[in-house]
């Protein structure tokens, strides 16, 4: 499976993009570095297996054995 992501450079890691201000772990990405349109275009659609936040994985994985 495929997911729209975001990646932090703060914190080095890959998040799930849940909506247009959080991630799947509800980190609010649009804080990040203060995000400008252009930095929105950085969302890349990853195999799950790309993303390092450990909260937005097993946000998916909780949704996949539900
Ligand atoms: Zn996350």
């Amino acid at each position: 499976m495929f997911f729209p992501t975001i990646y932090s450079a703060t914190t080095d890691e890959r998040h799930i993009v849940k909506d247009k201000n959080t991630c799947a772990c509800g980190t609010r990405y649009n804080a990040f570095a203060m995000l400008s349109r252009s930095d929105l275009r950085k969302i890349r659609f990853k195999h799950y297996k790309e993303v390092t936040c450990p909260l937005c994985k097993s946000s998916i994985i909780d949704e996949e054995s539900s």
